[in-house]
């Protein structure tokens, strides 16, 4: 028998992802309605999007743009000529009994995104590149809704809202080149912070904005075939992701090891009880019976157009953590904390422009800025009252020895919700530090003369308590001495 840790090691888990992402156009994708979410059932149709006869779709550049641009960010290469086809399939949410999307002509292939792997307990930051296969437009179906139940098995009934059929999706297929939960989920991540980047998705999982169809397969390591495909669905979060992943590689080697087949099929992500079950057997692959989409021309993009987009995109993602490491001196780990979000990224900088050093802006945003950003969920940075110049003028006035970070912290609370100038606060509280060290002395002095015994102690050697007298000078002083010359004179008079 072999241990569950050796059989691990002699197996590897071949993982790819497709990803549907839902766009933000303001209409949909081959009519005018609207794609707003949460809008009453069924309100949001015509006749292009329900399919009616004689009918013809025509396509919103805007969701061509949305394409271009991702296609870029993933450094793929954009056809010249691509098409849409029409894959048959008969389901209820589908009212045309066909979806129109990209077949062998994809607008964008053999594309490559780079991901970042973090240690948990070292936070060391290790660096991989993923293949992108392709990247294709195509519209959402519509959506069921089992009544008396979330699952079809329970309900009585079931009633479809078709506001979702049009709705742009973009399709990503990445390579085979995931090994891992974690790495699976660092590229949805990473896809995630693409979209918002550029501005061309919200990303939400929870609204399925995004969402992730895992591909994997164990072979012993050093087999060229692929051992037999599992596709695992429903996984509406990140972890989720990780967790699905790798119980489905444990089962796998598992069954292997027991000298059991692994069956081709769909098993479905259960969060209750934390493990994939199954829903369907899969027949080799389905015939769709696509043909190309005879209502819509030939998809031409001009290379003009390609140029156009690539300068108007921001830095992304992957950039802007290689310029804070190399501009700024930062952590590749603080790198990628402040470069998550756009905006946090932007207010970082924005402090940064105003005169702070970008270490201690660092420190700032990603500790207590986030921390309040956590405890108020709704709030955006953008919207916290303290703004860019004021935390530069907060983190000067702590460089300058104004004020210690003590105190810096203790008015934080106040700068965060109430806003206005750290320097006006301190000074209408008098919190200035005190750096005069006569004025020090004098504290310090007093605090000897209270604490005899104590001193008595400290000069027969118990040298710990340094650290009793500097908690009481700065009780006395209200937390205004400055700490390094109050330990300086401190020092001084003890050993005199
Ligand atoms: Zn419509």
């Amino acid at each position: 028998m072999t241990t569950a840790a050796s059989s691990k090691t002699k197996y590897e888990a071949i993982i790819g992802l497709e990803t549907h992402c839902q766009l933000n156009t303001k209409s949909k994708i081959f009519c005018h309605c609207s794609t707003k979410f949460d809008s009453p059932p069924n309100t949001n149709i015509c006749p292009v999007c329900m399919g009616y006869p004689g009918v013809l779709p025509v396509l919103n550049e805007e969701v061509l743009n949305s394409a271009l641009k991702m296609g870029i960010a993933l450094n793929g290469k954009i056809a010249d000529s691509s098409k849409f086809d029409r894959k048959q399939y008969f389901y209820p949410d589908l009212p045309k009994n066909y979806q129109i999307s990209q077949y062998d002509l994809p607008t964008v292939e053999h594309g490559h995104l780079e991901i970042e792997l973090v240690e948990k307990k070292t936070q060391k930051v290790t660096k991989k590149v993923i293949g992108v296969t392709r990247l294709h437009m195509e519209e959402d179906a519509g959506k069921l809704v089992h009544a008396g139940s979330d699952r079809l098995s329970g309900s009585t009934h079931s009633l479809v809202d078709f506001n979702r059929t049009g709705i742009p999706l973009l399709e990503i297929v990445s390579d085979p080149d995931l090994r891992s939960g974690q790495e699976a989920a660092e590229y949805a991540q990473e896809l995630r912070r693409l979209v918002r980047y550029l501005g061309i998705s919200n990303g939400n999982m929870q609204e399925g904005s995004l969402r992730c169809d895992v591909n994997i397969s164990v072979r012993p390591v050093g087999q060229k075939e692929f051992g037999v495909k599992v596709e695992i669905k429903n996984m509406n979060s990140f972890s989720a992701i990780q967790k699905a992943i790798d119980y489905e590689i444990e089962r796998q080697i598992e069954a292997l090891e027991n000298g059991e087949e692994i069956v081709q099929e769909t098993r479905l992500w259960e969060e209750g009880s934390q493990r994939t079950i199954s829903m369907r057997s899969k027949e080799g692959s389905s015939d769709y019976r696509y043909f190309p989409e005879p209502d819509l021309p030939p998809l031409e993009v001009a290379s003009e157009k390609i140029e156009k987009l690539k300068s108007s995109l921001p830095e992304l993602p992957a950039q802007k953590r290689r310029r804070y490491e190399e501009e700024f001196g930062l952590s590749a780990y603080d790198a990628r904390v402040l470069s998550d979000d756009r905006n946090v990224a932007e207010y970082f900088e924005a402090v940064v422009a105003k005169g702070a050093t970008a270490k201690a802006a660092a420190n700032w945003v990603t500790q207590d800025i986030a921390a309040y950003l956590n405890n108020n969920p709704d709030l955006d940075i953008t919207e916290i009252a303290l703004k860019p110049e004021m935390l530069a003028e907060l983190i000067t006035l702590i460089e300058k020895g104004t004020i210690s970070g003590k105190i810096a912290k203790e008015i934080l609370p106040d700068l965060l919700s109430k806003g206005g100038s750290p320097k006006e606060l301190i000074e209408s509280k008098g919190l200035i530090q005190i750096s005069d060290p006569q004025e020090l002395e004098k504290i310090i002095d007093g605090v000897l003369a209270a604490n005899p015994d104590k001193l008595e102690q400290y000069q027969a050697g118990k040298t710990k308590l340094k650290g009793f007298f500097v908690g009481e000078i700065m009780k006395q002083s209200g937390g205004k001495a400055d700490p390094k010359l109050a330990n300086q004179i401190l020092a001084k008079k003890l050993t005199s």
